[in-house]
């Protein structure tokens, strides 16, 4: 929440850093943008759940959640055919508290989705996505997003 010359001023320090010291950054943010600026992997939480992971080229510009979908679509761009307020709308359901915790929101929920959590499914060898409409992917075992995000597997024993 700074202005934009200090926010690059910032963003080039932390990617100095990382690039002269070699250190490495956890970036927590709600800005997609400088996400994509600065990071090489990327987690999208939801309710504090994993719903996709991977590399960030390939989260931003192909987003397989329909979450990480929505938050793209939210992004402003400058366009005067765009609705500023972004395109897409999502229904506001009732949460019952097991399935998918999108679920609620989520514009092509189906059946299964309001009986169990997914899991992950691992669609590419860097990528992960928490969505049913995945399934047809390899399960990713609990604990090994590590294996999604190509870092020590102490870092995200998630
Ligand atoms: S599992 Fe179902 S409710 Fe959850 S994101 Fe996927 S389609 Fe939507």
């Amino acid at each position: 929440m700074v202005d934009a010359s200090l926010r690059a001023t910032i963003l080039g320090s932390l990617q100095t850093l990382h690039r002269e010291r070699g250190i490495s950054i956890i970036y927590i943010t709600h800005d997609l943008a400088t996400a994509y600026q600065v990071a090489d992997s990327i987690i999208v939480l939801y309710r504090a759940s994993v719903a996709e992971a991977g590399d960030v080229e390939r989260v931003v510009k192909q987003p397989l959640h329909p979450y990480t979908q929505l938050l793209i679509g939210s992004v402003p761009r400058v366009s005067i055919e765009r609705n500023w307020a972004g395109e897409e709308s999502t229904a506001q359901g009732e949460d019952h508290g097991h399935g998918c915790r999108f679920a609620p929101r989520c514009p092509v929920v189906m059946a299964q989705c309001r009986d169990a959590p997914p899991g992950l499914f691992l669609t590419e060898p860097r990528r992960a996505v928490a969505c049913y409409r995945h399934a047809a992917a390899a399960p990713l075992p609990p604990g090994r997003l590590n294996q999604v995000l190509a870092v020590a597997s102490d870092v995200a024993n998630l």
